[in-house]
């Protein structure tokens, strides 16, 4: 996973699927979303803008976990939230009222990697 800026970072996987990564302060860790995969490669792919300081990622991004997946899961302290569910759309990343964490029906502003650099770090030093 590399920086391609200090918002983005960016991986290709050994199918050649492309990704590219962001941190979001609503579940405090990074998303990944599939840009590109070759010709019969399956998995959804979002629409990028290629702009990697104001990005727009199409349709939105629902990142679902624990309790929205497993009726039985126990929710414990520093869990992430269960559901994360954003439009970004240049470099704004609208919260809709669906997700369970603090941002829920806000817009924030995509926040750099640096300011989380233990959590995310790869080794990549920041553009
Ligand atoms: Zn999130």
């Amino acid at each position: 996973m590399s920086a391609i800026s200090k918002y983005l970072r960016r991986q290709i996987d050994g199918f050649g699927r492309e990704y590219v990564s962001y941190y979001c302060q609503g579940c405090k860790e990074a998303h990944s979303v599939t840009v590109f995969q070759p010709e019969g490669v399956k998995g959804p792919v979002w629409a990028w803008n290629r702009d990697v300081l104001r990005p727009t990622f199409s349709p939105s991004v629902l990142v679902r976990r624990g309790g929205a997946i497993d009726p039985t899961f126990v929710k414990e302290e520093g869990d992430p939230p269960n559901v994360c569910h954003t439009f970004i759309t240049d470099g704004q990343v609208q919260f809709l009222g669906d997700c369970d964490h603090e941002f829920a029906g806000t817009t924030q502003p995509l926040l750099p990697f640096r300011l989380f650099g233990d959590q995310v770090s790869d080794g990549d030093e920041p553009v």
